[in-house]
């Protein structure tokens, strides 16, 4: 430590993925508009951030309520069709800030369905993607969370299947769930369409925690996805540490580091990344 040696590696792929960095962006411009924004969910899971984005003006709702100059942003994950409905119903603008590879997710389950197939949608029942393409279509899809619950007695029963995958799920886990899949359904096509930006930087988290001594993951307790880098680059190096900001650094962590690897979360701004590695550049020297 304290060495000229210390290197600090940022993950290429760290922080906002495309689709939330246009949806933030999207956000930023709308609010300069005449119109009173609001959103029925977090734009992303860190607090920081949507703290900044409640500060230009746009309004977190629980509820739709008819108004004046309203509009509703549409983040970057999607939403159910019959909330844009309701939302056009009450005279809200629509600010679609819905990632164009979500999208995509939509229109292929849409087009499956016309080919009269049941959709199967791989992902977190509770997400807000997986709901956004549940409600994009007209029948009741089955959504398989994880290898552990697959309900095969309701696979069994479908004769034409179409699958796809919410955009940010693990590669691993979804490839065996499709083995499962594709063993159980005769008449199936899968579209795997976890996104490029996901793969990448599964990818990354795989082979940073081997090449560096110790990792720092920046991202807050509550996203998800930033829990599991943390636990997946914990079970390939020890020296594994979760913080959400400069001040949660410790000293004796960086001890005898030669290589710092960072990464983090979707959900971590990168100024918020940069002002932990400007801490461990201080704490290493
Ligand atoms: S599809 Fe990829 S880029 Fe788009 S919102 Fe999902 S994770 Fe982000």
């Amino acid at each position: 430590m304290g060495t000229r040696r210390t290197k600090i590696n940022l993950a290429k792929h760290a922080g906002f993925c495309f689709g939330v960095k246009r949806a933030i962006k999207i956000a930023q411009e709308v609010a300069k508009s005449r119109y009173k924004i609001e959103m029925l969910h977090e734009i992303v899971h860190n607090e920081k951030v949507v703290k900044d984005i409640e500060e230009l003006g746009l309004k977190k709702v629980k509820r739709l309520r008819k108004g004046k100059n309203k509009a509703l942003l549409i983040q970057a994950h999607g939403m159910p069709r019959n909330i844009i409905k309701k939302a056009k119903d009450s005279d809200y603008k629509i600010i679609d800030a819905t990632c164009p590879m979500v999208y995509e997710i939509h229109k292929t389950a849409i087009s499956m369905e016309k080919e009269g197939r049941k959709i199967i949608i791989i992902g977190d029942k509770n997400h807000i993607e997986v709901k956004g393409i549940a409600g994009n279509i007209k029948s009741r899809p089955l959504i398989v969370e994880s290898g552990k619950d697959i309900p095969l007695n309701k696979i069994k029963k479908i004769q034409k299947g179409a699958v796809v995958v919410q955009s940010t799920q693990n590669v691993q886990k979804v490839e065996n769930i499709i083995k499962v899949l594709k063993k159980n359904i005769r008449d199936l096509k899968v579209f795997n369409t976890i996104c490029a930006i996901t793969r990448k930087k599964q990818r990354e988290i795989q082979t940073m925690p081997l090449d560096n001594d110790i990792m720092i993951i920046v991202g807050s307790k509550k996203s998800a996805n930033t829990k599991r880098l943390y636990e997946i680059s914990r079970s390939l190096n020890k020296r594994t540490y979760w913080v959400e900001s400069p001040k949660d650094l410790k000293k004796e962590w960086l001890k005898e580091a030669s290589n710092i690897g960072v990464t983090s979360g979707a959900s971590t701004p990168d100024y918020l990344t940069q002002n932990v590695i400007g801490r461990i550049k201080e704490l290493t020297n």
